[in-house]
């Protein structure tokens, strides 16, 4: 009996994501935490329908969109949130394109405090913070600036902030097969400081330690002092 339904689950499944192939959202960060690629039809070309939606939206909300000051508003909000959300056209590949380098340094290399403006997926307000990502190399390193690069990539698309800071290590791993990764990220949630208990100075962190960061207490420990330092 259990057996039966957990096939039926799984056709269920299957189904959904053949839906989702249809939409544009093959290899999409929604369904598959770790795929790294995600690429909607152009979207330039989804100007239009957004701002209908939030012409719609402003309705819902007893407004008047004709009035002067919110007639060129579901425009310009479409426009913000394809900016919010850039980062879903843009491929590691791309990103790291040439900046990996041949070289037998084998300290530990640390980049910290790097801006992120991210949006949370669940309420579609702001999340931002300071990412610090550290790695050991192991033959390869990585143009220092691509570090940047790559959060940008990931923080600009819907997300929670867990999911932010272990693709951000998954692809400081795929670029350079380092001997080991460490990010964390310390994030104020504006869904929490705007709503609810308004907890204003509250900062979520979130870390994820890969291969020796995770191995080894000695290395994580270099790692978490450099980051903690002022
Ligand atoms: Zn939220």
């Amino acid at each position: 009996m259990k057996e039966t339904q957990t096939n039926g689950l799984s056709d269920d499944n299957n189904m959904q994501s053949a839906t989702c192939k249809k939409n544009g959202h093959e290899k999409c960060t929604f369904h598959h935490d770790l795929e790294l690629d995600h690429r909607p039809p152009t979207r330039e070309a989804m100007l239009p329908e957004m701002s209908r939606s939030y012409r719609l939206l402003l309705s819902s909300l007893g407004e008047n969109p004709d009035r002067q000051g919110l007639l060129k508003t579901p425009e310009r909000a479409a426009k913000a949130m394809l900016f919010f959300t850039k980062g879903y056209d843009q491929s590691l590949e791309e990103v790291l394109n040439d900046a990996i380098f041949d070289e037998d340094h084998d300290e530990m290399v640390v980049v910290k405090d790097i801006e992120m403006f991210s949006m949370c997926e669940h309420h579609l307000v702001p999340f931002y913070g300071k990412v610090s990502i550290g790695y050991l190399p192991c033959g390869k390193i990585l143009g220092l600036s691509k570090l940047a690069r790559i959060v940008e990539i990931y923080c600009r698309r819907l997300q929670v902030q867990e999911r932010l800071t272990k693709q951000i290590a998954v692809a400081v791993t795929k670029a350079v097969q380092p001997a080991g990764v460490a990010v964390v990220v310390e994030g104020t949630h504006m869904c929490m400081v705007m709503r609810g208990v308004q907890k204003i100075n509250s900062k979520t962190v979130t870390s994820t330690m890969l291969g020796v960061f995770r191995d080894d207490p000695k290395t994580r420990e270099e790692f978490l002092n450099l980051v903690q330092s002022k």
